[in-house]
């Protein structure tokens, strides 16, 4: 049976589905613009993104009809609302990351983590696309592909999902990357005195 869903056809996020651009090695950051026409809400971002990907999770702001979000970090010290900041507002102020959403068009504008002990503390999470400054970091994988079956994608699609993240380079995990798994892994046994700091 052929599935119509398969190959190219299989629609990730608008940022990568025509091919993933490359960033620009001497990028310093842009502006993020949420959604709305009438007062939109403006985050400036003084650095380059980090760790940008695709992620699966059911947390993340994606545009519409996008199965994953697209994500990265950079340092909390490189964000600053400069425009419409009384439109934000904590989607879930009982997670680890606080997602400052727009209250107009519900864009998620940043998510920042207030927990020093986190193992991703000082960081931000931000959505490059919300930019049109063009340079940023491409994202380099594909975080918890598994969990957009919580979000309603048939299981059966994964085969077919995880062929076409290949195509597009983004090597699609269950979990995030190995290379982040490990920071976490790290700054946990640091914290237990398992590794020395
Ligand atoms: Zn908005
Ligand atoms: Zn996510």
């Amino acid at each position: 049976m052929t599935d119509m869903t398969e190959g190219s056809d299989v629609k990730i996020h608008p940022s990568v589905d025509e091919g993933v651009k490359p960033g620009r090695e001497d990028f310093q950051g842009g502006t993020l613009r949420c959604k709305c026409t009438d007062r939109p809400v403006e985050v400036r971002i003084t650095a380059q993104a980090a760790h940008n990907h695709v992620c699966g999770c059911t947390k993340c702001w994606k545009p519409d009809g996008a199965i994953f979000s697209m994500v990265a970090v950079v340092p909390r010290g490189a964000v600053e609302v400069v425009a419409n900041g009384d439109k934000l507002k904590v989607v879930d102020p009982n997670t680890a990351i606080q997602r400052y959403a727009c209250t107009g068009c519900g864009t998620h504008m940043y998510g920042r983590i207030e927990d020093k002990n986190h193992p991703f503390y000082g960081l931000d999470f931000i959505h490059t696309e919300l930019s049109t400054d063009e340079g940023w970091a491409a994202p380099g994988f594909a975080a918890f592909v598994s969990s957009v079956i919580e979000s309603g994608v048939s299981p059966d699609r994964m085969d077919g999902i995880r062929a076409r993240l290949r195509d597009l380079g983004l090597e699609p995990y269950d979990a995030l990357s190995p290379p982040l798994m490990d920071a976490i892994a790290t700054h946990l046994a640091k914290r237990s005195g398992k590794l020395v700091a």
